[in-house]
């Protein structure tokens, strides 16, 4: 951190600044110039705040230089990380696809599901037994027993299965069923008490971007989750709110160089959520790999009219298979595989 103090600052209130960054176990170290004098903060800055020094007489201002988040930086862990999901490996050269419905409805309609995510080459499944909805009217997830269809259907081929937790009350419903994958949804992106909770858990998370959260806030939470000593964490750009009305949300493609960058950790995009049309999920997708996601989470439903939730942006399994093929091209191109 380093502390930038005004024009015409007295030695009294340089001492000042000093003796607080020392009962804080750091050392101070003082540049004087024709027109500042800036305190630089020598040791562990991140307990430090800038609201800790900046109402002091003769403070201008005071801004971290060291990045908060550790664990999850680039900076602590250069080679890409890959995650194990039950011998499924997600990031580095290899893409992977997590398709299903947007929730679990009826264990015919997961059955089928699960075939067509199987037939077209995914090789983990999604679905919601706990579903946030808009409006507390509106089906709200089959919970444990959606728990229950989900398991059984992907069981039957093999399926990692990847659900959303809303709330740390499920978290042992969600060990009895041996979900594969926790997904953090967009709504629950700073909800710090529960990723402490599934950081406790040796279970891949994906952590979604809150709908309105920069990057920094993003890569903040992962590292509430990497702290609590789970390191399993997946980045999932799902598009973020602008003033564009004419899509469900904007998809963030800058998000996923710059994320790259920032952490070691796997990048995926959700082109269902982005787009919120089916008709839009093929370019969100391709976009997506071209940019260098490390996978994505499709919205796909055996017969989307019917669907119970988010209707519109579900492919159908024809669809799936056919993006399949495209995707396997970008990611060829590029040097992965798929
Ligand atoms: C979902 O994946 O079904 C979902 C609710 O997504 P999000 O949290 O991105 O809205
Ligand atoms: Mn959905």
């Amino acid at each position: 951190m380093i502390i930038v103090m005004g024009r015409e600052v007295t030695d009294a209130q340089i001492a000042a600044v000093t003796k607080k960054l020392e009962a804080a176990g750091l050392k101070a170290n003082i540049s004087r110039g024709v027109e500042r004098t800036v305190i630089g903060a020598i040791g562990d800055e991140r307990q430090l705040t800038p609201e800790m020094f900046t109402p002091l007489p003769g403070v201008e201002s005071a801004m971290h230089i060291a990045k908060q988040y550790k664990i999850v930086s680039r900076e602590s862990h250069k080679q890409d990380s890959i995650i194990d999901i039950g011998g499924i490996r997600l990031g580095g050269k290899q893409i992977q696809i997590i398709a299903g419905p947007c929730s679990v409805e009826t264990q015919t309609q997961m059955d089928l599901a699960a075939k067509f995510v199987h037939e077209a080459g995914c090789r983990l499944m999604r679905g919601g037994a706990f579903k946030p909805r808009t409006s507390p009217y509106a089906f709200q997830g089959h919970g444990v027993e959606g728990l229950d269809m989900f398991r059984k259907a992907a069981d039957k081929f093999k399926l990692p299965i990847v659900t959303e937790l809303m709330d740390a009350r499920q978290i042992d419903a969600f060990m009895e069923y041996d979900v594969d994958v926790i997904q953090i949804g967009t709504r629950n992106m700073q909800n710090f008490d529960l990723l402490k909770e599934v950081g406790r858990t040796n279970k891949p998370v994906i952590l979604k971007r809150g709908m309105s959260a920069t990057i920094s806030e993003w890569l903040m939470s992962a590292e509430y989750i990497a702290a609590g000593g789970n390191h399993n964490i997946i980045f999932c750009e799902r598009g973020i709110r602008t003033f564009e009305t004419a899509y469900r949300n904007v998809l963030d493609v800058t998000a996923i160089p710059v994320l790259k960058k920032e952490t070691h950790l796997p990048v995926i995009v959700d082109p269902s959520h982005a787009g919120g049309k089916a008709w839009m999920v093929p370019a969100l997708s391709q976009a997506a790999i071209a940019a260098g996601a490390d996978g994505l989470l499709i919205e796909m439903h055996p017969s989307p009219c019917d669907a119970w939730c988010d209707a519109d942006q579900a492919l159908t399994p024809d669809e799936l298979k056919k993006l399949m093929g495209t995707l396997g091209a970008i990611a060829g191109a590029i040097g992965r595989t798929l």
